[in-house]
């Protein structure tokens, strides 16, 4: 098949309150090396209501092109009408390959827009990589309920399009040097094109320090066995400075709220030290754990995240955790 005439990797970036999104720049910076390996260019399509920080600003995360779409109708996040203003921008462009970013947004644009392209979408995409000679991008995420790692590739259609789980790739150093322009692109759109009348938006409890932007990270699991135990993560983490994760088990039990379990159904993360305490390493749950340091703390020297971890404690937790907290409160 001959797709030599779709080119550039997009990456669709939804302004929130007129902000860019921390995942837009995780996506730049990725759709960047895809570029550089397959010989593309990346552009940006910020969508959105009004846009108060500089597109500009993408440029040296790796963007070639910024374009800005926006529209008052588009304050608030309307599936018809975003997907008709982002269908009709980039139906006559031709993108080889279109990413988002696997939130809300992007969970219920990609295919949308996908149905009018008439293309397929790889879902929470985990791990991204391109096969140079194929020209194509390899989509990598958990399948067979997290027990093996699918690589998905679209040989037969363009474009290629896919959602990536926000907060799994590093944010990207910028670099200053590099040179992109920005465009304002004009959007027509009237009430007739919303699907949906707003009435009124109810604030959700807000985390004062939440996984997905932690530098560090003090992760629990089933290795703590009660709540009393289960405190003195926060105790440490507290010590630290650090966000409380923990594995699928701990909010099964209510110990935690599902914001911040960690993993393949849970969020992804990104931070330069990562505490696996009473963590046994699932596929389900490190797939979404991106860290410069994993510190693992068990009690079993054989569980699959001693492997993992870059320092690995053997101890039990009741009697490790009360001498480093001790120990980091007398430092
Ligand atoms: P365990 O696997 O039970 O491990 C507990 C560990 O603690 C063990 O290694 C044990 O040696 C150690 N330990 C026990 N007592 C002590 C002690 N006193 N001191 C020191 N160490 C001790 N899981 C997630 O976390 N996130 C997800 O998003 C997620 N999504 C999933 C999606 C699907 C489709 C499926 C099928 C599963 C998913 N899971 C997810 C579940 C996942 O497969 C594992 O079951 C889960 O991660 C295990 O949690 P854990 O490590 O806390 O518990």
């Amino acid at each position: 098949m001959d797709f030599s005439t779709y080119k550039g990797i997009y990456v669709i970036g939804a302004l929130v309150n007129g902000g860019i999104q921390k995942v837009t720049g995780e996506l730049v910076g990725e759709a960047r090396l895809l570029a550089d390996e397959l010989g593309e260019t990346v552009h940006v399509v910020l969508v959105g209501g009004t846009l108060k920080d500089d597109p500009a600003s993408l440029i040296p995360l790796g963007a070639d092109k910024v374009y800005v779409l926006t529209h008052k109708l588009l304050s608030h996040y309307d599936g018809k009408a975003y997907q008709k203003v982002l269908a009709s921008f980039l139906k006559d462009r031709k993108p080889d390959t279109i990413i988002f970013a696997a939130t809300s947004f992007g969970r219920d644009l990609a295919p949308r827009l996908a149905a009018e392209l008439v293309c397929g979408v790889t879902a929470d995409v985990t791990e991204l990589s391109a096969d140079k000679e194929k020209r194509l991008v390899i989509w990598s995420r958990p399948a067979m309920d997290g027990n093996i790692m699918a690589d998905i590739v679209s040989p037969l259609f363009r474009p290629q399009v896919g959602t990536v789980r926000p907060g799994i790739f590093k944010y990207p150093k910028a670099d200053e040097s590099r040179q992109g322009t920005v465009e304002e692109v004009p959007v027509t759109l009237d009430e007739e094109d919303l699907g949906t009348v707003l009435k009124s938006i109810i604030q959700g409890e807000k985390d004062e320090n939440p996984v997905e932007t932690a530098k560090v990270i003090v992760a629990g699991g089933r290795g703590f066995h009660s709540r009393e135990e289960w405190e003195m993560v926060h105790e440490l983490a507290d010590l630290l400075g650090a966000a409380v994760g923990c594995s699928r088990p701990i909010s099964e039990l209510g110990w935690e709220p599902h914001s911040r379990q960690i993993g393949q159904t849970g969020k992804g993360v990104s931070p330069k030290v990562y505490f696996a305490l009473g963590i046994s390493g699932a596929m389900q749950h490190m797939c979404a754990v991106n860290a410069d340091i994993v510190i693992a703390v068990n009690r079993d020297p054989k569980a699959p995240i001693m492997e993992m971890a870059d320092y690995a404690v053997v101890a039990d937790l009741k009697e490790f955790m009360p001498r480093l907290i001790e120990k980091l409160k007398t430092w």
